[in-house]
């Protein structure tokens, strides 16, 4: 054998008592010394062995919980961790006290250095009633786990070959902690600030570097205050740890420390199982009911439904404020300014339009606050936790839950968030069914149609559509993996972080990020649509109409006059013909000629022109949908009694609750929005799959609708 050969140095790592020392003694023998670390009275024990022809050094670490630097066996650890660079780490977990021990191999796995676990006490831990299915864990950390009992010898060998192995490297890429937006923005743009090569990270992963600096870490934050330009990143660092601990109103540390123990308590949720009285905390006895494998998933869905209902009956009041509001804006301006296509343009474009998104300003705030009280407590993630088994059973992941859940909100970031999913067949497969999450958007047409066809149950009806995107999700996924994408997906870990109060300012903030982009869109894309909209129902102008409706208007003006009719019928016959003369108008539009040219294929499912017009224009953003309903009926309501959009369309005897509902449906499956098309092609760079999305939900929507209307009819429910 060749000794001058450079020999593998591995370094054991793991808490107090976890059995290093013992197995360091049976992978030496008497082959070891004995030393002090530089300065210190920390003994140093190194030996060495050779195994399969391979010479290896072996270090032991001393004992630690954690790789902050709060003590010096912690500091000493670390650093040779850090600056030794051993080839690969052993970290010896004490089995029987999983939980506690992975909390060190979050972070061990953070620099870069391959990992190994040695999952000692196997024997304690079987006595303890704790049992670790230890292939699924290693599936889930994205490491080698190898069962040793120390005092026995037992597991020697294969922890060895599993050290050679992972020298080698084959592929496996370790799960990181996920530490939730806010601090992973901050951790990016951290990293960013230690610049190109000079200041990055002499070998470890710049984002543990980052995250060392957030957490305050002093000896990180001499290392990169000694470097150039380190300075700019110690700044970074300072402000967005201030930033983290105004918004959650605590340390960056204990949000992060959280975010691992709740990684672990996912994976340890998926992977351990115990027998016996080991779940005590908090957290943990509340986890017992929500994500319990029975009651968890009613408990969600009672959740959601109440959501929602909350969200419909609070937001009723300041709806119908900013609606008289509006309404008195547009009468006002309508009566003060010269009537002419200008003053139709503001009233009957901008102001029906944009207005119409606007009023639903206070339930999207509400939808967006539950959310952020959801997020914060920490219930989204049991919530993805208990969907994660669901998906295990449809074929797909529960990571594929959290675009899907984040698609409840918009399509745009869901799509985004698909990144996190690795496999390219299980990204491509979440993006397709993604949109089926009824997004923000979509929320002011259920509304604005709920509250009008069913006023006292419309938070149910809502809530429904919701159930029946989940639903079509699942199956498109059932389907899709048959067809198109087939294969499984790989394990990960669902993060289950503890329980805790949300602060009010982070509530805030986070239901106002995502108000502010429903605002900005009305203020941008929703103004010019609803102008183009205007524009192709206003043009051509028609003049001669199939009646002299003016001329009626006179007669019943004159019968009045002449006190054969009452005032009041005076005004219906007068409305009747300003409506029917609307009508013709928007009828003899560019806007009515698109319509009439696709109503053949809408009139299956009970869809006229108009609505026709509504969806087309929906594709720009679904919100449209309801400001070009307010367009049409507000145009040909123009010089009529006003009335709010829910009140004329739900007295249109051509739309029943069957056309209502299978509108509904249309508008929840046909394809994303121009926005979200958008983000799809980008992210994906295929515009195959573009163009397929944009086919199967057009035609499942389509579908769908024909099924509710025509079985509706059918079962005599017209
Ligand atoms: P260290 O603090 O990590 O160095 O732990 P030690 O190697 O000193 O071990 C602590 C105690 O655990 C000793 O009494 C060992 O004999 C015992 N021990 C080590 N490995 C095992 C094991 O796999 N099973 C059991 N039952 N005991 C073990
Ligand atoms: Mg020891």
């Amino acid at each position: 054998m060749n000794h001058s050969e450079k020999p593998i140095v591995v370094a054991l790592a793991g808490n107090p008592n976890s059995g290093k020392t013992t197995i360091f003694n049976n992978l030496t023998g008497a082959n070891q010394h004995v030393g002090n670390y530089p300065g210190v009275t920390v003994e140093k024990k190194e030996g060495f062995l050779t195994f399969r022809g391979r010479r290896i050094k072996v270090i032991d670490l001393p004992g630690t919980y954690s790789l902050s630097a709060h003590s010096l066996d912690e500091v000493i650890a670390r650093n040779v961790i850090i600056e030794d660079h051993p080839d690969v780490v052993v970290d010896i977990v004490d089995a029987s006290n999983i939980e506690r021990n992975l909390y060190l191999t979050t972070q061990l796995v953070e620099p870069g250095l391959p990992v190994v676990i040695a999952l000692n006490m196997s024997d304690m831990a079987r006595d303890r009633g704790v049992i670790t299915d230890e292939k699924h864990l290693a599936q889930l950390l994205g490491l080698r786990v190898v069962p040793t009992v120390g005092n026995k010898r037992q597991g020697i060998d294969d922890l060895l070959q599993a050290v050679i192995e992972t020298i080698g490297g084959n592929g496996r890429r370790p799960a990181l902690v996920n530490y939730g937006r806010e601090i992973e923005a901050e951790l990016a743009k951290i990293a960013a600030a230690f610049g190109p090569a000079e200041i990055s990270t002499n070998g470890h992963r710049p984002r543990w570097m980052a995250l060392k600096l957030l957490e305050g870490d002093t000896e990180v934050s001499k290392i990169i205050e000694s470097r150039p330009g380190g300075n700019r990143a110690l700044a970074v660092a300072d402000a967005g740890r201030k930033r983290i601990e105004t918004l959650f109103g605590d340390s960056a540390a204990a949000l992060v420390s959280d975010r691992r123990y709740g990684f672990i308590s996912g994976a340890c949720s998926e992977a351990v199982t115990l027998t016996g009285q080991h779940r005590h905390a908090l957290s943990d006895k509340i986890d017992l009911a929500l994500i319990h494998p029975i009651l968890g998933l009613p408990i969600f869905a009672f959740l959601m439904w109440l959501m929602f209902n909350l969200t419909f009956t609070l937001g009723e009041k300041p709806m119908g404020w900013i609606e008289t509001g509006i309404g008195m804006l547009s009468g006002f301006l309508a009566s003060s300014l010269p009537p002419g296509l200008p003053t139709s343009l503001l009233v009957d474009g901008v102001i029906a339009g944009v207005g119409g998104v606007i009023v639903f300003l206070p339930n999207v705030m509400l939808l967006f606050l539950a959310i952020a009280v959801l997020e914060d407590t920490g219930y989204m993630a049991r919530a993805a936790f208990v969907m994660d088994r669901v998906m295990h059973k449809i074929g797909l992941h529960g990571k594929s839950f959290i675009p899907m859940l984040i698609g409840f909100g918009c399509t745009v970031p869901a799509y985004m968030a698909g990144r996190i999913i690795d496999d390219k067949t299980d990204r491509l497969v979440t993006m397709h069914v993604t949109t089926f999450m009824s997004c923000g958007a979509r929320l002011p047409v259920y509304i604005l149609v709920c509250g009008a066809f069913w006023p006292a149950h419309a938070g149910n009806v809502v809530f429904s559509l919701y159930v029946l995107g989940v639903l079509v999700a699942v199956g498109m996924v059932k389907l899709l993996r048959r067809t198109r994408f087939k294969g499984m997906s790989a394990p990960f870990i669902m993060e289950l972080p503890p329980y805790r109060v949300p602060t009010l300012r982070s509530l805030v903030i986070h239901m106002w990020e995502r108000s502010w982009m429903y605002l900005r869109k009305a203020g941008t894309i929703i103004l010019s649509i609803s102008i183009i909209i205007w524009f192709l129902m206003t043009f051509p102008v028609k003049h001669e109409f199939s009646q002299d409706y003016r001329s009626m208007v006179q007669t019943a003006q004159t019968a009045h006059a002449q006190g054969t009719i009452s005032a009041a019928d005076m005004q219906t016959e007068t409305a009747r013909y300003d409506a029917a003369i609307g009508a013709e108008r928007i009828e003899y539009s560019f806007a009515g000629r698109l319509g009439k040219f696709i109503e053949p294929i809408l009139k299956p499912l009970g869809f006229d022109w108009r609505l026709g017009i509504a969806l087309i224009s929906g594709v720009a953003a679904k919100e449209v949908v309801v400001s070009t309903m307010g367009t049409i009926y507000g145009v040909a309501e123009s010089g009529g009694e006003s009335g709010s959009l829910r009140r004329t369309i739900a007295s249109d005897p051509k739309y029943t609750k069957l056309t209502a509902y299978a509108f509904l449906v249309f508008v929840l499956l046909y394809m994303p929005c121009v926005a979200s098309m958008a983000v799809f092609l980008r992210e994906t760079g295929s515009v195959k799959e573009l163009l397929f999305q944009f086919g199967y939900t057009l035609g499942l929507a389509w579908g769908m609708a024909l099924i509710i209307y025509q079985g509706g009819r059918l079962l005599g429910l017209a």
